[in-house]
C-alpha cells in the first residue's frame, strides 16, 4: 500500500516538514542496517486516538536498543510522549507510528561505538497491510525455504534494521511464487513466526504458537491474542511446531501490529498457480 505523507516528522526533538525528514546519504545505519525501530498502531475512539499497548512497545524499542549498544539520549517516557504529540500534531486518529533509533552522521565504519545516537518518529494512515480482499477471505502462504535468524547470528528477539533483510527475503520469495505471504522456520526446521507476524494454528480449542526460544518475536498482538483468548475460555500455549503443525491444524492464524489478525487459508510448499481461496467462512488450511 503506497504511504500516504502526513504534515510533521519527529527529529530528536523537532517537527520538520514530511519532505524535509531528511538524512545524510553517509550514514551508517543506511550502509550497515545498524539501527532498532518499532511498529505501532493507535485506532480512533470517541475520546481520540488510541494507542495500542504504547507502553509495551517502547519498552520493546529500548531492548531491542540495548542489544545493539544504543544509548538513546531520551528516556522511555520522554519518547512516549513524543509519540503521542507526534500524532496530535499530524491531526489523525487511526495511524501507524513509526519510532527508529539511527546512527549519526560523522563517524562511519563497523564501529557503531563511536556514533551518536539519533532518533525519529513518523505516523501515517495505513490501512491493511496485507491485500484487503486477501485479509477478509484469508491468505495463501509458503513456507520458505529462507530460514529464520538464528539468535547466535543476528538475534531475533530485537527489532533491529539490518535483520529484516531475513523477512524481506522470504516475503519476496513468497509473493514471487504467488502467495501472499512467507512463514519460516528456524535452523532447526521449528516454525518461527511469518515475516512480520507471529503465529497460531488451531487445534478444538486450543491455541498454539511457537515459544520465544524458537525464534519468534515476543509480538505484542501475540500476547494480546493469548490473553483473550484464554478469557474467552480457549486455552493458549507456547511449543514447537513443524511444517506438518500448519497442515494438520484446524486453523491457523498470523497476527502483527500492521498485519492485524490474519486468518491463513492454505500452507503450501512449493510455487503452484494461484488459485482463489473457498468462498465461505471455512479457515481450515490445505497443504501444497
Ligand atoms: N514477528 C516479527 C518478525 C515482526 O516484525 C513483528 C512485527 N513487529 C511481529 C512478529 C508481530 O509483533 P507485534 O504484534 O508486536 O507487532
Amino acid at each position: 500500500m503506497p504511504i500516504t505523507p502526513t504534515r510533521k516528522v519527529w527529529l530528536n526533538g523537532d517537527f520538520v516538514a514530511w519532505e524535509d525528514a531528511h538524512l545524510h546519504w553517509v550514514n551508517p545505519t543506511l550502509h550497515y542496517g545498524w539501527g532498532v525501530f518499532e511498529g505501532i498502531r493507535a485506532y480512533q475512539t470517541a475520546r481520540g486516538p488510541a494507542v495500542f499497548r504504547l507502553d509495551d512497545h517502547v519498552a520493546r524499542l529500548y531492548r531491542s536498543a540495548r542489544v545493539y549498544f544504543l544509548e538513546p539520549k531520551l528516556s522511555p517516557p520522554e519518547l512516549t510522549d513524543a509519540i503521542t504529540r507526534t500524532i496530535a500534531v499530524n491531526g489523525l486518529d487511526d495511524c501507524y507510528i513509526r519510532p527508529l533509533l539511527h546512527l549519526g552522521h560523522g563517524e562511519m565504519g563497523l564501529n557503531p561505538l563511536l556514533s551518536t545516537v539519533e532518533a525519529g518518529i513518523a505516523v501515517w494512515p495505513w490501512g491493511a497491510f496485507l491485500p484487503e480482499e486477501s485479509t477478509r477471505r484469508g491468505i495463501r502462504a509458503m513456507v520458505s525455504s529462507w530460514r529464520r535468524n538464528d539468535p547466535n547470528t543476528i538475534p531475533p528477539a530485537a527489532k533491529a534494521c539490518g535483520q529484516y533483510l531475513n523477512s524481506t527475503l522470504a516475503k519476496v520469495a513468497a509473493l514471487k511464487a504467488g502467495y501472499d505471504e512467507a512463514i519460516l522456520l528456524n535452523t532447526h526446521g521449528q516454525v518461527t513466526d511469518g515475516p512480520t507476524e507471529n503465529i497460531f494454528v488451531v487445534r478444538g480449542r486450543t491455541l498454539v504458537t511457537p515459544p520465544l526460544c524458537d525464534g519468534p518475536l515476543a509480538g505484542i498482538t501475540r500476547a494480546s491474542v493469548m490473553r483473550i483468548a484464554t478469557d474467552l475460555g480457549y486455552e493458549a500455549r507456547e511449543d514447537h511446531l513443524t511444517r506438518t503443525d500448519l497442515y494438520l491444524a484446524d486453523e491457523v492464524f498470523l497476527t502483527g501490529t500492521a498485519t492485524e489478525i490474519v486468518p491463513v487459508v492454505e500452507v503450501g510448499a512449493s510455487p503452484r498457480p494461484t488459485r482463489q481461496p473457498a468462498t465461505g467462512s471455512s479457515t481450515a488450511t490445505s497443504n501444497g
